[in-house]
């Protein structure tokens, strides 16, 4: 089937309770990673690339492996996503290669650093999501600024400066009727990266109150978490163990973004537990074989330690065994719908 809006599988979703993982993408070996994981559990997937990761890749190179997986598991709805475009002129370049959802993130100025005012945000948000809708593509706000950086965007806030950025519930009800947004990232004390929290979260840094208090004003609104990896201490422990250093850090825990899901949130951003397994995999083999000098060799371990994430995510989100139950359309079938 070709690539769904996202619309439609956040829609399913939520009729029937669940959450979509939306995996992050840079290379091939990931791409299959998620892949292999939704054919395994029958589930939907989100595939998002951020302005960091079109960079890398290139677009072309991008929307082919893109294709490729719509060629290849013509059973399993895929959703093409710009995690954190920066601009309309950023998102619109996506929906010209093809992305059948974007995310404007207007809650940082355009160099994607600075918490910027309402007004930039409501109104760079609303002319995206006027285009974007025009074209059936889908489209996501966010409200509030995260902690932490990644690939160049995010205000690099700390875990306490974080706190007090967080979303505003009759701002986010405020942002949805100015904009016309399908998705809404919300910041409820999360941080991009792995660095998230010192010690494990309570209800007094991860504000989960916050979800149930949106979600009342926003029913009809999908709900996003960011930075919402669960840092699973043995992918930490594998990196240290085969000569990394990652400083001990905790994550969202999975019961958690289970809560969210009761509570309107329908997509959840799952980077760095990848790249933590991918890199695990890839550090074991180098400590063990050393003679190895075949990417094969460590690529593959190393796309079955993702593919290990990307299952149990799909799994605990309640999205496995829903891919055959989505009724697929384009983003051309969305046109209507938005007018
Ligand atoms: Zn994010």
């Amino acid at each position: 089937m070709p690539l769904v809006p996202m619309r439609t599988m956040l829609d399913h979703a939520a009729e029937n309770d669940y959450g979509i993982a939306a995996l992050n993408v840079n290379n091939m070996e990931q791409i299959q990673a998620i892949m292999m994981a939704a054919e395994e559990t029958d589930s939907p997937v989100i595939i998002q690339a951020s302005r960091g990761a079109r960079k890398y890749t290139n677009d072309a190179y991008l929307r082919h492996l893109m294709l490729a997986a719509v060629e290849l598991y013509p059973k399993i709805p895929i959703v093409m996503h710009l995690d954190h475009g920066n601009s309309a002129e950023t998102c619109f370049s996506a929906i010209e290669q093809g992305f059948t959802s974007v995310m404007m993130d207007g809650s940082l100025s355009e160099d994607g650093k600075v918490p910027s005012s309402y007004e930039y945000n409501a109104e760079v948000t609303k002319k995206v999501a006027q285009a974007a809708h025009a074209a059936g593509v889908s489209v996501e706000g966010e409200i509030g600024a995260l902690g932490g950086i990644e690939d160049g965007h995010g205000a690099g806030l700390s875990e306490e400066e974080a706190q007090e950025h967080l979303t505003d519930p009759a701002q986010a009800e405020q942002f949805v009727a100015d904009t016309g947004v399908d998705a809404l990232a919300v910041a409820i004390g999360t941080s991009h990266g792995a660095y998230k929290f010192k010690k494990k979260p309570t209800g007094d840094v991860l504000k989960m109150s916050l979800i149930e208090e949106i979600h009342k004003r926003l029913p009809n609104t999908h709900l996003v978490m960011h930075g919402s990896s669960s840092v699973p201490q043995e992918l930490q422990d594998i990196i240290n163990q085969y000569g990394g250093d990652i400083k001990q850090t905790y994550g969202v825990p999975v019961e958690e973004i289970q809560r969210g899901i009761k509570h309107g949130v329908r997509k959840i951003n799952v980077d760095t537990d990848s790249r933590l397994a991918i890199t695990g995999a890839i550090r074991k083999v180098f400590a063990e074989s050393p003679e190895q000098f075949d990417p094969r060799k460590y690529l593959t371990p190393a796309r079955e330690a993702m593919k290990q994430v990307c299952i149990a995510r799909m799994t605990a989100f309640g999205q496995a065994g829903n891919a055959g139950k989505i009724k697929p359309n384009t983003c051309k079938e969305m046109v209507s719908f938005y007018k």
